[in-house]
C-alpha cells in the first residue's frame, strides 16, 4: 500500500478492529489518520496514532457539522485513497432485554450510527475519493447480520441494513472508480462487544465449534482489510468477505464432544 493515504474511523483503544487494520495499513506502508469519537477517547488513541505516525482527529458521527469539519481536514485538497468505517452503537438497553421491546428511539440511534454514518461519511469525503484512481472504502459487519445471535437484537437489524448500504454504495460509486465492500468479522472482545451480554461465552463456544477452532487475531483481520484496500481486490465491489474462522459454516454450535454422543 506504499504511496496509499486513507482514514480509518472508529478507533477507541488498542483493541478496536479500528485499530487492527491502522496498524496493518501502516505496516504495508500506507499513509494513515485516525478519527475518535470524542476527547475521552482521544487519550486513548493518541498514543496508538504516534506509533504509526498518524493525525488524529475528532468527531462524532452524530454531527453532521463535525463530519464536514472531518472531511475538511483529511480531504480538503489531496486525494483519499481508503476509508475504513469501523463504528457501531446501540443503548446497551436494546442489547440486554428480548428484541420484541426494541424502542424507537433505540432503533432509530443504532441504525443511525451504526449505517447512516456510512453513507454520511462516504458522501462527504467523495471529492477526495474522486480523486484517487484507486479508491476503497470498507466497513465492518458481524454474522448477527443474517444469523440470530443472543441479544445482538438491534444490532443485527443494523447490521444487515449495513450490509446493504454497502451493496448499495458500491453500485452508485462504482461507475466513479470507487470500490465499496465490508469485512464480516468474527467475535473479538472490544469495548463495543462488551456491550452485548453473553460475548464471553459465545467466544468459548466458537473455539470449539468453528472450523479454525481458535479466536482470530487483529493482525488477521488487518490483513484481510488491506487486501480490501488495495489495488489486489481491485475486481471485488459489493462484498461481504467473512473473516470470522469459518463461524458462518457451522450450523449447530455443538463442541466435538457433545456431536459423538
Ligand atoms: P470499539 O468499541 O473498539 O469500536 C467502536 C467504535 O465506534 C468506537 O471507537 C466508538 O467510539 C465508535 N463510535 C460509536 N459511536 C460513535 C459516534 N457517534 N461517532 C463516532 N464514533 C462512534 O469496538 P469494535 O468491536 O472494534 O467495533 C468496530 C466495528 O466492528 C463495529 O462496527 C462493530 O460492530 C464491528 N464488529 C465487531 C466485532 C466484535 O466482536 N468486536 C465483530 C464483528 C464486527
Amino acid at each position: 500500500m506504499t504511496g496509499s493515504t486513507g482514514l480509518v474511523v472508529g478507533v477507541a483503544n488498542e483493541r478496536s478492529l479500528a485499530w487492527g487494520i491502522a496498524r496493518a495499513a501502516a505496516e504495508a506502508g500506507a499513509r494513515v489518520s485516525l478519527a475518535v469519537q470524542n476527547e475521552r477517547l482521544a487519550i486513548h488513541a493518541r498514543p496508538l496514532a504516534e506509533s504509526i505516525a498518524a493525525p488524529l482527529v475528532v468527531c462524532d458521527l452524530a454531527d453532521d457539522q463535525a463530519v464536514g469539519r472531518l472531511a475538511e481536514q483529511v480531504g480538503a485538497t489531496g486525494a483519499l485513497d481508503f476509508l475504513v468505517h469501523a463504528v457501531a452503537f446501540a443503548e446497551r438497553a436494546e442489547l440486554t432485554g428480548r428484541f420484541v421491546e426494541t424502542s424507537r428511539p433505540g432503533f432509530a440511534g443504532a441504525v443511525d450510527i451504526s449505517v447512516y454514518s456510512l453513507i454520511a461519511l462516504t458522501r462527504a469525503l467523495l471529492p477526495a475519493l474522486r480523486r484517487s484512481d484507486r479508491a476503497s472504502v470498507i466497513t465492518l459487519s458481524f454474522l448477527g447480520a443474517t444469523r440470530v445471535f443472543p441479544h445482538y437484537n438491534v444490532m443485527g437489524v443494523a447490521k444487515a441494513a449495513l450490509e446493504a448500504t454497502v451493496r448499495y454504495l458500491a453500485a452508485d460509486l462504482g461507475p466513479e472508480g470507487i470500490r465499496v465492500n465490508a469485512l464480516s468479522a468474527g467475535p473479538f472482545r472490544t469495548l463495543s462487544a462488551s456491550g452485548v451480554p453473553g460475548l464471553r461465552a459465545l467466544m468459548a463456544a466458537a473455539r470449539q465449534t468453528i472450523p479454525l477452532r481458535r479466536d482470530l487475531t487483529l493482525a488477521e483481520l488487518g490483513e484481510a482489510a488491506v487486501f480490501l484496500l488495495s489495488s489486489a481486490s481491485r475486481g471485488i465491489t459489493g462484498e461481504v468477505i467473512q473473516v470470522d474462522g469459518g463461524l458462518h459454516l457451522v450450523g449447530a454450535a455443538v463442541p466435538p464432544e457433545g456431536a459423538e454422543r
